[in-house]
């Protein structure tokens, strides 16, 4: 069998001391607690693309990361083929960005506000592309944005997110995927009102996240 050392060395880059809990399944909050099998891991980490994201979490925000995580990797596994990998989580205290002050929301001539740009500086050091924050609200009173800074991806989600607003926003990022009106779909919006769970992905949105620069394999 191979070993769980030389899979997360030569697979993600991870080295001793290893954390399986972390490291390996990808567990970083008592939130969601399941039976994890280290076997299925193994094997979708040697067998399956994957892309990771590092996880920051603002003092005084009140996260459900683990349940936002496993929500997003059940679609992903079951609409692509692929998952996603944490590489880390950490909590950072920054009182001044609890409530985001952000001139709009938008994919296209999106303007960076002073609190966007200093939030999104935080936990690029962590080993991803890729930076998920979590943060209270914004003056736009978005449940989450994927608006970010260019060179710097990333999104953030507020106390308000639904179970699916982190995979939502996620894959704003992932993919570069815009709304869909078809309320089974991922990318409708409001999250909290699609239907028939766990939600959709086309396959246009598959293969647009399966080309994403950020995505790789072992
Ligand atoms: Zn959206």
């Amino acid at each position: 069998m191979t070993s769980v050392k030389s899979v997360a060395q030569n697979c993600l880059g991870k080295q001793p001391t290893l954390s399986v809990r972390e490291d390996i399944l990808g567990v970083y909050a008592n939130d969601n607690p399941q039976d994890r099998s280290l076997k299925k891991q193994l094997d979708l980490i040697e067998n399956k693309p994957f892309v990771r994201v590092a996880l920051v979490t603002l003092q005084g925000a009140t996260p459900t990361l683990q349940r936002d995580l496993d929500t997003a990797n059940e679609i992903y596994q079951r609409e692509c083929d692929a998952w996603i990998y944490p590489v880390d989580s950490i909590t950072v205290t920054r009182n001044n960005l609890l409530i985001l002050d952000q001139d709009d929301c938008g994919s296209s001539g999106h303007s960076v506000s002073d609190e966007e740009d200093e939030l999104f500086d935080i936990g690029r050091n962590l080993g991803a592309d890729i930076v998920g924050y979590y943060i209270n609200s914004s003056n736009g009173g978005f449940a989450g944005c994927a608006a970010h800074p260019s060179g710097r991806r990333g999104f953030w989600v507020g106390n308000s997110a639904s179970p699916r607003t982190w995979a939502h926003e996620f894959c704003h990022v992932v993919g570069d995927n815009s709304h869909s009106n078809n309320s089974n779909n991922l990318m409708f919006t409001p999250t909290a009102n699609i239907t028939n769970l766990p939600a959709d992905l086309t396959n246009g949105q598959r293969d647009d996240i399966l080309a994403d620069p950020a995505m790789e394999s072992c």
